[in-house]
């Protein structure tokens, strides 16, 4: 997403832009989307600079790390960015920053709820799917 400084109004402007993952390079090893990234960037011009809140959203997919299922969940991100200009500047490319700032909040542990019970140490049923009869808890 590139913001043309020129193009930007004194009352400020709404951009919505859908983003592929691979794009930015936005999946891990552990992360993986589900979906295109959906920014929203509403910007504003500020004395010298450009103000830019960022919404951006994705339904993304992990391994629970505790019971190893994949799940999704919907990520949703908001960021305010500010970016200095000066004459030089004719245009900001905010994909390094939304990249960044997506990648900050990864989990570092995906879990697939916050009580996810794991598996069995014993037998490795899912226990968020009932009991097993190893006897542990
Ligand atoms: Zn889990
Ligand atoms: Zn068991």
């Amino acid at each position: 997403m590139k913001i043309f400084i020129n193009q930007v109004p004194a009352e400020g402007l709404l951009l919505e832009e859908e983003i592929k993952p691979s794009a930015l390079d936005l999946e891990t090893e552990l992360i993986k989307f589900r979906s295109n990234l959906k920014v929203r960037a509403q910007v504003s011009r500020g004395i010298n600079a450009l103000i830019v809140k960022l919404d951006a959203r994705a339904v993304l997919c992990a391994s629970c790390s505790r019971c190893l299922k994949d799940f999704e969940w919907e990520f949703d991100k908001k960021a305010q960015l500010s970016y200095s200009l000066d004459s030089s500047i004719t245009f900001i490319d905010l994909n390094p920053d939304i990249r960044e700032e997506f990648m900050l909040d990864y989990p570092v542990k995906p879990l697939c709820s916050e009580d996810c019970k794991g598996l069995c140490v014993k037998c490795g049923k899912n226990k968020n799917e009932g009991g097993c009869n190893c006897g542990s808890t």
